[in-house]
This record gives C-alpha cells, sequence and structure tokens, in this order.
C-alpha cells in the first residue's frame, strides 16, 4: 500500500472539500483525491448565488409541460440530447414519477432548512483566515419577471415562501430599480429574496483548498478511482491511476460521476449530469450590487467583485463539453446590456465555461451509508445548489463518521430511497 488515511474523500469539488475541512477538523488524517487539478468543473464555473430562495424541488408538478415546451426553441434553457442511453431513460423515468405536490411538500422544509444552515456554516468560513476575500455577502436575491407567465411564477413562489417562513418582498419595476438602480434588464417587477447571499466561488475554492493544506489534509490530483479493493462489506483500498491508497472510511462525492463511481461499488445512484455554462466579465466599474435571476429565460447574473458572471442553461447532453453556441446567446445578449462595449474597443466576449451539475431524480441530495456498504458514505447529487449546501453536507458527512446525530433527520437524503 503506497499509503493510508483515516478518511479517502474521493472527489474534490466543493462538496469534498467541504467535507474534507469538517472530517479534518474532528481529528482525522484525510485525503481528497481526484481525478482532474481542484480547478475547474462546476464548483468553479457556478454562479456563487447561496439561496434558501431555492426551496422547492426541482421536480415538481408542471415541469416537464415547460420542459417539452423549450425542447422546441434552439436557446431554451433546457434540451436533452436524444440517444439511446439506459441510465438517462431510467432518469428520466425516475424524474417523471418524482414531480409530485408529495416531492414538492416533502422537498420544501428540508432545502428551506438545508439552505438556511448552510449560509450560517458559509459566515463561519468566511470568518477562517485566508477567507477574507471570497467576497461573500448578503445582499439577497432579485427574480425579476417579464411576462405575465414570469409574474405568475415568481408570485406563486413568493406565496409559498411566504407559508416556508422566508422573507421576502414583492416588488414593481420602479422598487426594483430602487433596490439596484443599475439593474439593465428589462422587467416589470420582481421579488426579492433577503436571505440569499452570494460569493465568488473560484475565491471560495481556492481560499478552502490554501486551508486544507495548511491544515495536513493530502489533495492528490489526477488519481482517477478505477476500482476498489474490498472485503465483503467494506472498502480496505482504493485503486487509482497514481497506486493504491489504503482507507478507514471513504466518501464518495463524485458529483456527477456518482452514478458511474457507485456501479462499480454495486450499487445505483440515480445522478445525471445537467450541463450549464457561464461567461465572466471583468467590469471593476459597475455599480451592480444584488443578484438577479431572469425568470422568463432562467438566467442568473451575479456580481463579484469587479466581475460580473452570466450563469444558464440545463441541458441532459451526457458528459459533452462541447458548447452549444445557440443557448449561450441569452447570455452574451444580457452580458452586452451591462457591459455595452462588449465586442468592441479591444473588449473581447470571454469564453463560455461549463460544468455538471448531479441532479438527482427526486432534486434533493444524497447523503448517508449505502446499504451493504459498512465504511462508505456518499455526498453527491447536490443538482443547482451544490455551492449553497456544500458546508452541511460536510457537517453532516463529519457527524456521520464521528458517530453523533446529524442536527437534521437525513433519512429523506439516504442513498437507498431510489
Ligand atoms: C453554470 C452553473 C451554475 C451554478 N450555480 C449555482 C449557484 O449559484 N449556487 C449553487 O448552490 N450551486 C450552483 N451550481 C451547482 C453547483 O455548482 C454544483 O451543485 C456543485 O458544484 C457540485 O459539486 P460536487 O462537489 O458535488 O461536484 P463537482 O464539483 O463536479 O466535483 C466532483 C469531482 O469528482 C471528481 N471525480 C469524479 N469521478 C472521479 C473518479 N473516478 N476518481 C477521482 N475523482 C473523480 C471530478 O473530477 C470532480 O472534480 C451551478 C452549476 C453550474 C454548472
Amino acid at each position: 500500500m503506497d499509503r493510508s488515511y483515516d478518511v479517502a474523500i474521493v472527489g474534490g469539488g466543493v462538496i469534498g472539500l467541504c467535507t474534507a475541512y469538517y472530517v479534518r477538523k474532528s481529528g482525522a488524517s484525510v485525503a481528497v483525491i481526484d481525478k482532474d487539478t481542484y480547478s475547474d468543473g462546476a464548483s468553479f464555473v457556478n454562479a456563487g448565488l447561496l439561496v434558501p430562495s431555492h426551496f422547492v424541488p426541482f421536480a415538481a408538478p408542471g415541469v416537464i409541460a415547460q420542459g417539452l415546451k423549450w425542447l422546441a426553441d434552439p436557446e431554451s434553457p433546457f434540451y436533452i440530447k436524444p440517444r439511446v442511453d439506459m441510465e438517462l431513460t431510467r432518469w428520466l423515468w425516475g424524474f417523471q414519477s418524482s414531480c409530485t405536490q408529495e416531492n414538492v411538500d416533502r422537498g420544501i422544509p428540508l432545502l428551506r432548512d438545508l439552505a438556511l444552515e448552510s449560509l450560517r456554516l458559509h459566515d463561519e468560513l468566511a470568518s477562517l483566515p485566508g477567507f477574507e476575500k471570497i467576497g461573500l455577502v448578503h445582499d439577497g436575491l432579485l427574480m425579476l419577471h417579464n411576462s405575465e407567465k414570469s409574474e405568475k411564477a415568481n408570485l406563486d413562489l413568493a406565496d409559498l415562501a411566504d407559508a416556508a417562513g422566508l422573507d421576502i418582498e414583492r416588488f414593481n419595476e420602479a422598487e426594483t430599480l430602487a433596490m439596484d438602480p443599475s439593474i439593465r434588464t428589462p422587467m416589470n417587477g420582481s421579488v426579492y429574496f433577503a436571505q440569499d447571499a452570494s460569493l465568488d466561488p473560484e475565491l471560495f475554492m481556492s481560499a478552502m483548498i490554501g486551508h486544507l493544506r495548511s491544515s495536513g489534509v493530502d489533495l492528490i490530483e489526477r488519481a482517477e478511482i478505477v476500482g476498489f479493493d474490498t472485503g465483503r462489506d467494506s472498502i480496505g483500498a482504493l485503486k487509482t491511476a497514481k497506486g493504491n491508497i489504503g482507507v478507514g472510511q471513504v466518501v464518495l462525492s463524485t458529483g456527477a460521476w456518482t452514478g458511474i463511481v457507485s456501479r462499480r461499488l454495486g450499487f445505483r445512484i440515480p445522478v445525471q449530469p445537467a450541463t450549464g455554462y457561464s461567461i465572466t466579465v471583468e467590469h471593476p466599474e459597475s455599480k451592480l450590487r444584488i443578484p438577479l435571476i431572469i425568470t422568463d429565460q432562467k438566467l442568473t447574473i451575479t456580481p463579484m467583485l469587479g466581475r460580473i458572471r452570466f450563469g444558464g442553461t440545463l441541458t441532459l447532453v451526457g458528459f459533452d463539453t462541447d458548447i452549444d453556441e445557440n443557448r449561450i446567446r441569452p447570455l452574451k445578449r444580457q452580458a452586452k446590456l451591462y457591459c455595452p462595449d462588449l465586442g468592441s474597443n479591444g473588449r473581447s466576449v470571454p469564453s463560455t465555461r461549463s460544468g455538471f451539475r448531479p441532479c438527482t431524480t427526486d432534486g434533493l441530495p444524497i447523503i448517508g451509508r449505502p446499504k451493504n456498504w459498512t465504511n462508505v458514505i456518499v455526498a453527491a447529487g447536490h443538482g443547482m445548489l451544490g455551492m449553497t449546501q456544500a458546508p452541511v453536507t460536510g457537517k453532516i458527512v463529519s457527524d456521520l463518521l464521528s458517530g453523533r446525530n446529524p442536527y437534521i433527520d437525513i433519512r429523506p437524503l439516504s442513498p437507498n430511497r431510489f
């Protein structure tokens, strides 16, 4: 055996790194092992929104009808690449079965509580040395509407948010502009989610990587896990591209790849990669303060310390990294509104980056021990909420490893629920 650790965390995205932080804090020796280099992917390119506002599970009534309408529009935020893929077919079946009111009612309190607790933990992390400049701000979030349909969607969401006890306000156009006069997106009103926050994900990831290294966590890169040395019900070692690693406990935080990794251990995790894009414009003179969601086009606009990041799209095209230029166009149009000289005066349009959101069939993350494995924990499937839910996920995993009860009942998040 080349080396061994109390806890090996497979996957060094935001979920794996936050898990490493809490597990190391509890005194264990920890390695994070990643097939890549801790510098790209969903955890770096995301919109950086920390969002109690996203308290309704993605799998909800009406989503499929909307998705089918979008399929016909090449610039829409949603697309499925037609192909023969049994995993995708199974996933779509599970997803449509989860688009029920019951799933929504069960998911709302869970997603709300995970987000609120995670925001509290994000604040704690932000006070660590090295985290001073991650750009964490509590300026809330404005969901803008500009059509009857999106206004109804936002106001319906506002009613649900009221019922869930979230702090929100409904604004007309003038009130919205009074909140942030730099808004350039056409709109006739908004809903304001006061508890939402935002940060710069790349700065967060780099602060966390620095902190983990200085506290003795080994971050092993370019070491894809290609197999496992297993006993009857436990893993003894990870087989990696860089040799074998002995393990006491294993955390699978492999994001959108978790279905592939779990199949090697003989269990099924229904996670599909849902591609999202972002473009980031350097804009030191921008006065935009409050993050925006444009409900009509499902786009995000996040001001980040002298930059603005435009994000969006959710396409089920497998692990395809080709950029779909049609779907980038609405992002670029928004970027032009905020930076009119983009594409001229020597100011080029920045390149598009993409990441795979790990989407589950019911829109809830997966945190817990898979049956038949005594030393494995899955922490994956955070979909469009991984940046938000990473600290609380890491804390829950660390509690499970230390034999403490997590602060909430995590049975609804079990990997065995599918
Ligand atoms: C455009 C976009 C915008 C988003 N905006 C937001 C937002 O505003 N707020 C929010 O909360 N969330 C947002 N998200 C979602 C969020 O980014 C994801 O939920 C989160 O990054 C998932 O983190 P993860 O650690 O689970 O997965 P990843 O970051 O994908 O990390 C998984 C890691 O596992 C590694 N891996 C996989 N297989 C193996 C293997 N066999 N061996 C070794 N390593 C392996 C991969 O290399 C990867 O580094 C957005 C996502 C996108 C794409």
